[in-house]
C-alpha cells in the first residue's frame, strides 16, 4: 500500500509548530508514525498537511522533580521503559509498553504521545480502502451506521492502547499546550467515549507530555494483557490496577479496564468493593464480576473475538492484575 500525497513540514520551534496547526487544524501531527502511516495507508485518514513533531527536542526525554515524572510525549517507549525511575516508580506502565506491538517498535519509533493518541480501532475499520470498498461507510468514516452492531448510530471503535490503561490507573495528568494557552486533564479526560472522533484535544492542540505523581508507600500496580498472541498484537481485553495497602488491607485501589469501549473504563464500584479487604478471593470474584458487568454493555464483537469472551476476559484480567498488584504492594 503506498503512502496518498500531502504536505510535510518538521518544524524546529514549538511556537511555530502551534501556529501553523492553529492556521491547519485538519492537519495531522506526526510522532513515531507506526499508527499515522498506516491510517494514511488504508485511506481512513486524509489530512492534506502532516507536521511532524520530530525536531522539536523540547518534547523528548524523561524529567524528575520530587513529586513526580514529567515525560515528553516524543520519549520512545523503550526510553520510557528503561528509565531507572519508571522502573523504580512505576513498574506496571513500564509493563504496559513492554507489551505493544515488539522490541523493533518500541525502539525505532513508537513515542508515548502517540500510544495514548492511538486511534481507535474496529475490525470493519482497521483495513484497506479495496476491503472497506465492499461495504457501506462506517460511522467512523463518514458514514450513517455502524457495521457491527446494526441500527446502532454510535461507532463502536476501541481504544486498544496499552499505555493509556496504565496512565490512567497511575492517575496521571496530559499537559497539552496551543497558541492559545497550556492545560492539564486528568488522561481519562483525554477521551470523549465516541468512537468517531475519540478525543477532546481541540484541533489546534499538542499534546507535550504527561506528568506522572509517585505513588505513597505499599503501593503496588500491575497491567494484564489479554491477546491472541504475546507480540505484534493489540489487547482483545485489558486491565492495569493499582492498590495501596497498609496492614495487610486496601486503603485505595483503581482499576482501569482497556479495550472495552473507545475510552478506558474506570471500574470504580469494583474499586470500592476491595477497600478495607486482602483481595480474598471470594472478594475479588466479586469485584471482578462488578467490573465486568460494567463493560459489558460497551463490548461487541469487533475485534476478532467473540463479545462473551472477551466479557468472560474482563473478569479474568481484573481479577489478575488486583491480584498482581496486591502482592507487587508487599501484602
Ligand atoms: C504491527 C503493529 C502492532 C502494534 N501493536 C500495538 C500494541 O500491542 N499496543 C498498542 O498500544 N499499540 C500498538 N501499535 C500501535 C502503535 O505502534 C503504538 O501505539 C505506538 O506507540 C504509537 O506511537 P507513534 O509515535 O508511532 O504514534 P503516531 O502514529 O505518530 O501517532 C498516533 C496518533 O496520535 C497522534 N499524535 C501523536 N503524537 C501526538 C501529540 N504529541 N499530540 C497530539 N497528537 C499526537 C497522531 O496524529 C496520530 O493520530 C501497533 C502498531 C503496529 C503497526
Amino acid at each position: 500500500m503506498r503512502l496518498p500525497e500531502f504536505d510535510y513540514i518538521a518544524p524546529g520551534d514549538l511556537g511555530e509548530a502551534l501556529k501553523l496547526k492553529n492556521e491547519k487544524g485538519a492537519a495531522a501531527w506526526l510522532a513515531g508514525g507506526t499508527d499515522l502511516l498506516v491510517n494514511l495507508k488504508q485511506g481512513v485518514k486524509n489530512p492534506d498537511l502532516v507536521i511532524s513533531l520530530k525536531d522539536l527536542a523540547e518534547l523528548e526525554g524523561i524529567t524528575e522533580d520530587p513529586g513526580g515524572l514529567t515525560i515528553g510525549s516524543m520519549t520512545s517507549l523503550i526510553e520510557v521503559m528503561q528509565h531507572p525511575a519508571v522502573l523504580d516508580h512505576f513498574p506496571a506502565l513500564a509493563e504496559a509498553l513492554r507489551s505493544v506491538g515488539a522490541v523493533t517498535l518500541q525502539h525505532y519509533a513508537g513515542t508515548i504521545g502517540g500510544n495514548l493518541l492511538l486511534n481507535t480501532r474496529c475490525r470493519y475499520f482497521n483495513q484497506s480502502r479495496f476491503w472497506r470498498d465492499g461495504f457501506e461507510r462506517c460511522l467512523k468514516m463518514g458514514g450513517q451506521k455502524c457495521l457491527v452492531v446494526e441500527d446502532s448510530k454510535e461507532c463502536s471503535s476501541v481504544c486498544q492502547s496499552d499505555g493509556a490503561v496504565m496512565l490512567a490507573a497511575y492517575s496521571a495528568m496530559a499537559i497539552l499546550k496551543s497558541a492559545g494557552g497550556q492545560r492539564r486533564v486528568p488522561v481519562p479526560d483525554l477521551f470523549s467515549g465516541k468512537g468517531e472522533a475519540p478525543f477532546t484535544l481541540t484541533d489546534d492542540e499538542l499534546l507535550t507530555g504527561v506528568k506522572l505523581f509517585f505513588p505513597a508507600e505499599g503501593t503496588g500496580a500491575h497491567y494484564e494483557k489479554i491477546a491472541w498472541r504475546s507480540a505484534m498484537d493489540f489487547p482483545l481485553i485489558s486491565a492495569g490496577a493499582l492498590v495501596s495497602v497498609s496492614k495487610g488491607k486496601i486503603d485505595r485501589a483503581r482499576i482501569i479496564v482497556g479495550a472495552a469501549a473507545a475510552q478506558p473504563i474506570w471500574a470504580a464500584e469494583a474499586e470500592r468493593m476491595l477497600v478495607r479487604t486482602a483481595a480474598e478471593p471470594e472478594v475479588l470474584g466479586r469485584a471482578a464480576e462488578s467490573a465486568m458487568v460494567q463493560c459489558g454493555g460497551s463490548i461487541v464483537n469487533n475485534l476478532g473475538a467473540s463479545d462473551e469472551y472477551r466479557r468472560d476476559m474482563v473478569g479474568v484480567a481484573v481479577r489478575r492484575a488486583v491480584r498482581a498488584a496486591f502482592a507487587a504492594a508487599g501484602a
